[in-house]
This record gives structure tokens, sequence and C-alpha cells, in this order.
């Protein structure tokens, strides 16, 4: 019976720590700010950094929530994060994507200080996690970590394949799994043969974006499953490729009008050994690493 990773438990855990170093630093009389800049409005991205914004009240940090219009220039948010860069009472700095197309985000994002870049995104910090002296981990990528080692899954020695080599998901995990021993192999779409690599995998990551891409003649059965991706579903046809008969996702499917599913074949769970449900699994720590980010950011600053 392949073994569930939890999410929301590990989250949860991971909110807790977070929370108490909140509380030893509030002692010390210093206090987390996280400043999230959302342009425009996008309604996952406005789910999304609200979630953030909560998270922050939750567990005791300060948070700034800025919203320009969808029409702000470079200019004006490149000024806004050197404002940002410039408050003492802002450790965290999140630029919530996609930005409008007009934006030049890779500018944007390459102008935060990189003590401040609590996304991990900043060239500096990707620089830093390579040379394995990591400070600002993205936020996933280490959430992954989080669940391996949490889940007492060894890592070191075993084959872990990724597929995807996304600068947000795909190539961070991979270093950060290689940096615990694993033996890496990173693929992607140009990959030949894929399912002869998935198939050698102890450790399956996959960060694709095709929903249910990876199936169960991918794997081999025992082998550790990491879903990162999000696909949301809103056809009939595309349901029932996943979920025909699941009776809980079709009440969820009436009621919403779509569901979600990963990157991975749900069926392939049913082979594995252990793995991340989606929802519910890898997605669930990416706002707790974010917390854990922005704490960290403020301790450095703060040379505590
Ligand atoms: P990107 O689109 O940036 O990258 C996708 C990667 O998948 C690329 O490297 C691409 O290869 C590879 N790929 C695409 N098609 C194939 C194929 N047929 N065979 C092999 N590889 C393929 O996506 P992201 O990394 O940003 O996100 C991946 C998924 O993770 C998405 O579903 C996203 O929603 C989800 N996500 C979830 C988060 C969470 O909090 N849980 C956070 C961030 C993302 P190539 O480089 O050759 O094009």
């Amino acid at each position: 019976m392949a073994r569930i990773l939890d999410g929301a438990a590990f989250a949860a855990a991971i909110k807790q720590e977070v929370a108490a170093e909140v509380g030893e630093l509030a002692a010390r009389g210093v206090r987390p700010g996280l400043a999230a800049v959302l342009v425009g409005h996008v309604a996952a991205s406005e789910i999304y950094v609200r979630s953030k914004v909560q998270a922050c009240a939750e567990l005791g940090l300060y948070s700034d929530l800025i919203t320009p219009p969808a029409d702000v220039s470079t200019a004006d948010l490149l000024a806004l994060v050197d404002e940002l860069n410039a408050r003492d009472d802002i450790d965290g700095i999140l630029i919530q994507l996609p930005l409008p197309p007009h934006i030049d985000s890779k500018r944007l994002l390459e102008a935060i200080d990189p003590a401040k870049d609590v996304d991990g995104f900043h060239p500096v910090n990707a620089g830093r996690l390579l040379a394995g002296r990591p400070a600002l981990v993205p936020c996933t990528p280490a959430g992954v970590i989080e669940i391996l080692k949490r889940s007492q899954i060894p890592i070191a020695g075993q084959h872990a394949v990724v597929v995807g080599r996304s600068d947000i998901v795909g190539k961070p995990v991979a270093i950060l799994l290689l940096h615990e021993n694993a033996t890496v192999t990173i693929c992607h779409s140009k990959t030949r043969d894929l399912p002869a690599i998935t198939k050698q995998a102890d450790i399956l990551i996959a960060a694709i974006g095709s929903p249910g891409f990876i199936t169960p003649e991918m794997i081999t059965s025992g082998a550790t499953l990491i879903d990162v991706g999000i696909n949301r579903l809103s056809t009939r046809e595309e349901f029932d490729r996943f979920f025909k008969g699941d009776a809980k996702r079709e009440a969820a499917f009436a009621k919403r009008g779509s569901v979600i599913v990963g990157d991975i074949d749900p069926r392939a769970f049913e082979l594995s050994g252990a793995y991340t449900p989606v929802p519910g699994g890898v997605g669930l720590l990416t706002i707790a690493m974010l917390m854990s980010n922005t704490v960290r950011a403020a301790k450095l600053r703060g040379g505590l």
C-alpha cells in the first residue's frame, strides 16, 4: 500500500517551528517583515498572495501588501523595489508572478536585494545554491526536500530523476538533491526515451505542467513520487480521463466546475512506495517555506 506524504501535516509542523522562531525574535525586539507586491488583478495570483499575507498574520510576521495597477510601468516597479530594499521593517520582498507582459520581469527580480530575495530567484542566490552555500532557496524545491527528509525517505545514493528544468522548480530541486548526495538525472522536453529514464528512478520529481503526464508504465513499483504539478481540469473529457467513477472528485467537479490534477497520473500513485497527492502535497509546503525564508532573511540581516 503506497504511503501518502501529507503536505498539510508537514506544512503545519514547519509553520509551528516558524511561529516559535518569530516568538524568540520578538523577545529580542525583531519582527520579520514581508512585502508582497501584487500587480493587477489575476484571480489565481490574488488567492496566492492573500494566503501568503494570511500566513504572516497567523505566524506573527509583519506584512505589507502593495497592489500597483496592471498598467504600472517597469520603471515605477523598479522604484518600488528600491524603496523596499531600503526599508528596515522589510526583510523579504515577494513579487507575485506572472507579471503583465509589458513588465521586464527579469530586470525587476534582479533589482531585489539578494538578502531580501525570499523567493530565491535572484542570480546571486541561484549561484550560492549551486556553490552549496545556500542562504535563500526557492520555496517549492525547498519544500520538496523537507517532505523527503521529514518522511525519513533516504536521499543519499538514490537515483533521483527530475522531469522539468525550470529555474524556479526543476533546476533548484535537482541541485538540492545533488547536495543531499542523490544521483540526479534531469529530463526535459528534448530528452530521448523518457520512460526508460523515469523507470530507473528511486525518487521521481515531476515538474512539467502537463496533466497526468507521468503514467503508471513510466515508473517502477515502489518508487517515491513527488508531484509538483498543478493543472486545472475543466472539461468533462479531461475529468473522465483521470477521475471517472471517483465520487468525491465528481462532487467537487459538479460544485466548482473544475478539479486539480498533478503532473503524475493518479493511477501511478497506486504502484508507488510513497507519493505526494495533488492537491494536498507539495503545494502546501510552498507558503510554509516562504515564511521560513522570511524569518531566515530577518536573522541573516540582523546578524542573529
Ligand atoms: P515550466 O513550464 O517553467 O517548465 C516545465 C518543464 O517541463 C520544462 O523544463 C519543460 O522542458 C518540461 N517539459 C515540458 N514538456 C515536457 C515533455 N513532454 N517531456 C519532458 N519534459 C517536458 O513549469 P514550472 O517549472 O514553473 O512548473 C511546473 C509545474 O509545477 C506546473 O504545473 C506548475 O503549476 C507547478 N508549480 C507548482 C508550484 C507549487 O507550489 N506546488 C510552484 C511552481 C510551479 P523544456 O525546458 O525542454 O521546455
